[in-house]
């Protein structure tokens, strides 16, 4: 769980579940989305063995760190992305597309890939990954860490309704026909369904190839940073009357809860879901000096349970 939450600051920075373009492969990635990482033995030092290190990703920190472990020859990292998102950044260390196929599947992988340490840099809504990790990092007994973002906490100008769920997000919104800006991504914009009467303001990352469950519904693409100035024009011109956002915390997506501050417009803020407890950091240095230690729970069980 987060340590500590902070007052929203400044948008800086997008967030985005990445997976990198198919084809565009760099000197240490591949060219198919569906194909797993090489072995250590075809891509590291034959004589020192480096640890394996796999980034569960999706965010604007977990390529954060890829960046920095791409640039430490003592790690062998693999990111792993869902694949949800067509445009996705390159990264400059190997990467991995889709889903593992369960706590099954990724205790199945952690071993093939003899995976020594894991970091949870997923989104924190994406809560049934995270569990995934803990119970497979559990099963294989190797260290987990999360790196995970501060949540974004009111402050007094703010006119925030928390939530629990999107669909108690949807029935926040009120029977009588609003602007609405939704805030959340493509994956569950299919609560709002249950309230049609409303003129939703949708921003996505890639262009929709589908039809949105919202009869009314405009929709924006564009990827991050946002700025305070862009969402401000964005939800004036829109005139919009409230603002629907998840707590994802941190810098990449906040413009939209500063802009409406600034527009004294209410926003019906989904809380985090639950994730079972584990180790969590909230800086790619954290991260690093995790990994610069030897004692970090569970280290060195991973060969045993391997049978190495
Ligand atoms: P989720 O509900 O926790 O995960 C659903 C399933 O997707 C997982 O069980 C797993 O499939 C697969 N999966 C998720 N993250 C993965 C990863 N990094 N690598 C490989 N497989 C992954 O997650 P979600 O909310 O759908 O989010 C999907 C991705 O989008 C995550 O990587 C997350 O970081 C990113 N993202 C999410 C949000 C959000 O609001 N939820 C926002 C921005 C970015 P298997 O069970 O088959 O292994």
């Amino acid at each position: 769980m987060p340590r500590s939450g902070f007052r929203i600051p400044v948008a800086r920075r997008a967030t985005t579940d990445a997976a990198p373009p198919p084809g565009e492969a760099t000197s240490h990635g591949m060219d198919s989305p569906t194909r797993r990482v090489p072995s250590l033995g075809t891509m590291g030092s034959l004589t020192a063995p480096r640890p394996r290190i796999l980034i569960l990703g999706g965010t604007t920190e977990a390529r954060r760190l890829a960046e920095v472990l791409g640039r430490d020859p003592g790690i062998d990292a693999v990111l792993s992305y869902a694949g949800r998102t067509e445009s996705p950044l390159p990264v400059p260390i190997p990467w991995r597309v889709g889903g593992f196929g369960g706590i099954g599947g990724l205790i199945d992988y952690l071993r093939a890939e003899r995976i020594d340490r894991v970091v949870d840099a997923t989104h924190p809504f994406a809560a049934q990954m995270s569990a995934h990790a803990v119970a497979a990092c559990a099963a294989v007994k190797i260290p987990l860490l999360a790196l995970e973002r501060a949540p974004w906490r009111a402050g007094e100008d703010d006119r925030w309704s928390e939530v629990d769920t999107l669909e108690e997000a949807a029935d926040a919104l009120g029977a009588d026909p609003k602007r609405v800006f939704l805030g959340i991504g493509r994956l569950h914009l299919a609560a709002f369904a249950r309230n049609p009467q409303h003129d939703y303001l949708v921003r996505l990352v890639d262009p929709l190839r589908e039809d949105l469950p919202l009869p009314r519904v405009e929709v924006v693409v564009a990827r991050g940073p946002f700025d305070l100035a862009g969402d401000r024009a964005l939800l004036e011109r829109h005139g919009t009357e409230i603002v629907v956002a998840k707590n994802a915390g941190g810098t990449a997506a906040v413009a939209k809860i500063l802009a409406a501050r600034e527009l004294a417009l209410p926003v019906v803020m989904v809380r985090r879901p639950r994730i079972p407890e584990r180790p969590s950091v909230d800086s790619v240095a954290a991260v690093m000096e995790w990994l610069a230690h030897d004692d970090a729970p569970a280290a060195g069980a991973a060969d045993a349970e391997r049978g190495v």
